[in-house]
Parts: C-alpha cells; structure tokens; sequence
C-alpha cells in the first residue's frame, strides 16, 4: 500500500470506503471533495484520526497537496438525477478535473487511480460488456454529461500515461451500493431501500425489465485496492456480474426490508439503458478477483444504514 494518498472525491459513497481502506492499511489520506453531491457526514468517523485530513476544495481549480505517493481520483457526480442537474459541472470535473490530479500524480512521481464507469459502454449492443467493447453512446443526450466527461477523462489518462509517462490505472465501476449511498440520490437500490422502509410505492421506471449488474460495496473496494497494486493500465471492469431486472431487484428489497410497498410504474428516462452485465474476466485473470456478496446479503448488510437515515 501506498504510504500517503490523495483521494479527490473522498466525502462521496465510494471515496469515504476507500478512505476507510486505506487508513486501515497504514495509509495517511489527504481527503478533498467540494461537497456538491457527497455528505461531510461520510467522514465524520474520521475526525479524530491523526493520519487523515480534510480539505474542501473543488478539484476544477489546480492546487497542490505537496508529495503523496497514491492519487485517487474519485470526485464526480455520479447518479442521474445529480449529474443531469449538474451537467457542465460534471463535464468539468471529468476533463479540467482529472488533469489537474494527473498533474499532481506527475508532479510528485505519484501513481494514479482514476474511478471510471460502465457508463463509458452507454446503452450496450454487446452483452455482457468485455473492456475492448468501444460502447453505444449518445454524445448529445441528457445522459452525455455524465458518459462524455468519463470517456474524456479516459483518454486523458491515456494521454498523460503515453504521452508524460504517469503510472495510471483505470476502473471502471458498475452499479455499487451500500451503506452510506447517498439516500436522496435518485439511484434505484437508495430509492427501493427508502420507499420499502417507508411503506411508500416503489417507483418502477418503465416496464421494470431492464437490468443492471448490483455490487456491493466491499467487494468494489477489494477490486479497486488489488488494481491499484497491479500494472495494468487499460482500463478494468469491476463489477458483479449477477444480473437482475428491475422488477427482481424491487422484488429483492421488498424480501430484506419486509415491507408490504406496492409497486408504482413512471416513465422510463431518456436514454436509460436496457442491460448491463460487467464481463469480468480481465479481473478474474490479472487481479484475481471476484465479487462474493450476492444481492440479498448486500441488501441486508445495507438496511441499517437506511433505516437510520429515516
Ligand atoms: N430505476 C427505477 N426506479 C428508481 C430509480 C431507478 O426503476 O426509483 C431504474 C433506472 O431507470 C435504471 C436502473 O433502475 O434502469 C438503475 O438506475 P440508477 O439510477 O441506479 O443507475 P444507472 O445504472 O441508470 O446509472
């Protein structure tokens, strides 16, 4: 492990784990997130540890943390409704963003991690996605802030590992959830775990048979941490490879929450979509990894999460 880290992003769901991990390898952490869609809440546990500071900061203006030797790069939103209310701020911080920690990760000699997303395949005509599938995107719909910026983002990578010889790494995450994702984010496993829990309506969008592959958040962590040991530039998909429709995965939180919720169906959002299913053989075969927290023992380890921010 790294003897000191910069993570960008570090108040959001996957930056305050990763945190986390690293502070429990020895790690010390430079924490900076602007706040925009994460919870300073994330990091309170941590305001007592020596080895850990915080400083909110948007990572769209340049600034130097002085030496670290690890950068990772997690500041984004990150759900739908976040990132198409905040469209040129994600743009932003998926291009003048990740170049100025790449910067940093050059300027100090640091490796680099940077958090992509299955997102980068947009709606998939090839099922399930390999890493050397180029994706189906929609360079102008609603949802091209959010693929634009992280498909940017990567080839600015590339670009800084070619071209100014930085030691980067790439991941790219599918759906992950977990204890501390954000409850009011209009993600699909935060909004089930609510509305169960409050007896409300689940809000199925369009028919419910799309699907998505649903990690939890540990064994993410685990992908991410042994990456980051590793060699392997191109970018690695990290992400469970069960898949479930939407109707199964209602289904599911209906079981763990013991709610008696009805189902409600709205309108499908633009471009949403229809499947998604990590390939992980990449994963498999360099890292040795593989996810092994099934959907429903994730949603149990996450409901007392939920249920206490009632
Ligand atoms: N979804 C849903 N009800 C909700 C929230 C989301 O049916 O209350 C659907 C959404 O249309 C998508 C899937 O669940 O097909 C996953 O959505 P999410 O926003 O969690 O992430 P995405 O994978 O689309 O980035």
């Amino acid at each position: 492990m790294p003897k000191s880290a910069l993570v960008t992003g570090a108040a959001g769901f996957l930056g305050s784990h990763l945190t986390d991990r690293l502070l429990g390898e020895g790690c010390t952490v430079l924490g900076v997130d602007n706040l925009s869609t994460s919870d300073s809440a994330n990091l309170a546990h941590l305001a007592n540890d020596s080895r850990f500071r915080f400083e909110e900061r948007d990572i769209c203006a340049s600034f130097d943390p002085g030496h670290v030797d690890y950068v990772f790069n997690f500041a984004s939103p990150a759900s739908p409704p976040e990132y198409l209310r905040l469209g040129i701020e994600t743009l932003r911080v998926g291009s003048v963003g990740v170049e100025n920690t790449l910067q940093i990760a050059a300027k100090y000699g640091a490796a680099f991690l940077h958090a992509s997303t299955s997102e980068c395949y947009g709606d998939p005509l090839v099922h399930p996605q390999p890493e050397t599938y180029w994706g189906n995107v929609n360079p102008v719909g609603p949802r091209s802030v959010y693929d634009e910026s992280k498909r940017f983002g990567e080839a600015m990578v590339m670009a800084y590992h070619r071209s100014r010889g930085v030691d980067t790494r790439m991941v790219r995450i599918f759906n992950t959830y977990g204890p501390r994702l954000h409850p009011g984010d209009g993600r699909v496993i935060s909004n089930f775990m609510m509305q169960a829990l409050r007896g409300e309506p689940l809000t199925i969008y369009g028919d419910g048979s799309q699907t998505r592959s649903f990690c939890y958040v540990d064994d993410l962590i685990e992908g991410i941490v042994l990456l980051s040991r590793s060699k392997e530039h191109l970018p690695v998909n990290i992400g469970n490879p069960v898949e479930f429709t939407i109707l199964e995965c209602a289904k599911a939180v209906l079981e763990v929450t013991n709610s008696e919720s009805k189902l409600s169906y709205v309108d499908l959002p633009v471009d949403d979509p229809t499947r998604r299913r990590p390939d992980i053989t990449k994963a498999r075969t360099h890292l040795g990894w593989e996810p092994r927290v099934g959907l429903k023992e994730g949603l149990q380890r996450s409901l007392a999460f939920f249920r206490s921010r009632l």
